[in-house]
């Protein structure tokens, strides 16, 4: 008799989306003359660069005939979008072999399927609050979970601290949901740590092309001693709106072992069995963001949202509310005016201003009493939800 993997009834009802959505929702049936402004949700609103379209119409062209068309590709990316991702941490300083980058669908997929090559004994420690993922990824493993807590103390950066034991460990900078930004002093804290550990840092950069202060790193392997000790996740989702066009890449590098074993190989293994590669066409269009003029437009696209985070930064601070992000991310966590807890802020905001945001509860423990706005919604939108809250709670 076939039998389930029960780890999944430790799962906890993932309701936060769908609860925001459903209030929502009831709101504007009940009050159908009221316009609601959503400023909740963590997609992008902005259409693809014109050199992304050009790139893959060529590539679609590409398909069409016998002499340029292609079949299975390799399963860790063609080598024109590895150069071309080799080339971007070029700029950095952050030298890459092509060997030790792997093509992806997104961010996602890695984030979960990298787990794959991990045993279920190792310990893992995640940041409260969180991007949900990390946990569920490893509650369907059955892997042990500890917490360390982000608050305003620490600034929502948590460091290691005495008699801290982990094996795996999940970072993310920027990250989300409080879009704050570690520096390169406190990355190296974590790096040393778990060098010490023989642990692995799962560093999830998704939002690393919002990093704005030149001082703050993008990659962890701008950190001395992260190329033995850290993976790096990235994604083209919010650098290059492949929200839905669907790109991303995980960095290996060749040091890094467990157990005396190279991951970088069993990744490989792992990819060359379980994954057929990204699709020839999209892979064209990820190649153009890392060009010069894909660069600049998808930066364009960028500054747009950082206008949009500088108008609710700008607001937040006219209030006197305490916030962190928006200024290396497109996130602003902000800690609920009056001691009301995140559902009741949202409901609040939801009935008086008609805005959508997005309760820190939802993302952990530690995010109770804290709320979640972000800058992808659009200008004028964005403006007028801020004037709201302004009036509101002034
Ligand atoms: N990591 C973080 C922190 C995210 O917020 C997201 C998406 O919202 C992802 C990864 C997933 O990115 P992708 O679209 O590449 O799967």
């Amino acid at each position: 008799m076939a039998s389930v993997n029960s780890n999944y009834n430790n799962l906890k009802q993932n309701y936060l989306f769908y609860e925001v959505g459903q209030r929502a929702k009831k709101y504007s049936g009940q009050n159908p003359d009221k316009k609601v402004i959503k400023l909740g949700i963590g997609d992008v609103t902005l259409p693809l660069a014109p050199v992304v379209v050009e790139a893959m119409k060529k590539a679609a062209d590409d398909m069409s005939k016998a002499e340029t068309f292609k079949g299975y590709g390799p399963e860790q990316g063609y080598g024109f979008l590895k150069d071309a991702i080799a080339g971007y941490y070029a700029r950095r300083g952050v030298r890459l072999s092509t060997d030790e980058i792997f093509v992806s669908d997104g961010a996602k997929s890695d984030l979960g399927n990298i787990l794959d090559i991990f045993g279920k004994d190792n310990r893992v420690l995640i940041p409260d609050p969180v991007y949900p993922v990390y946990v569920d990824t490893n509650t369907m493993d059955g892997r042990d979970i500890s917490f360390v807590d982000a608050n305003i103390e620490n600034g929502f950066l948590p460091l290691p601290q005495e008699g801290m034991k982990a094996d795996i460990i999940y970072l993310c900078s920027p990250d989300n949901p409080t879009g704050a930004a570690y520096n390169k002093e406190q990355l190296k804290k974590w790096v040393d740590f778990a060098n010490a550990q023989s642990a692995v840092i799962l560093f999830d950069a998704a939002y690393e092309a919002f990093v704005a202060d030149e001082n703050l790193p993008h990659s962890i392997f701008e950190i001395d001693g992260a190329r033995t000790c850290a993976i790096e996740f990235c994604s083209l989702s919010k650098t290059a709106g492949f929200t839905g066009t669907r790109c991303g890449y995980t960095v290996v590098p060749n040091e890094l072992e467990a157990d005396g074993v190279k991951l970088n190989k069993l990744w490989l293994r792992r990819q060359t069995t379980k994954f057929n590669g990204v699709s020839y066409i999209v892979q064209r269009g990820a190649e153009a963001v890392f060009s010069d003029e894909g660069i600049r437009q998808t930066r364009e696209n960028i500054d747009y949202y950082r206008r949009n985070a500088r108008v609710i930064t700008d607001a937040l601070d006219r209030l006197g509310i305490w916030y962190c992000g928006g200024l290396n991310s497109p996130y602003i966590w902000l800690r609920c005016p009056n001691d009301m807890k995140s559902w009741d802020f949202f409901d609040y905001l939801l009935s008086e201003a008609n805005v959508v945001g997005t309760p820190g509860e939802g993302f952990g423990r530690c995010g109770e009493g804290f709320f979640r706005l972000t800058s992808f919604s659009d200008y004028d939108s964005t403006r007028e939800a801020m004037s709201r809250i302004e009036a509101l709670l002034k």
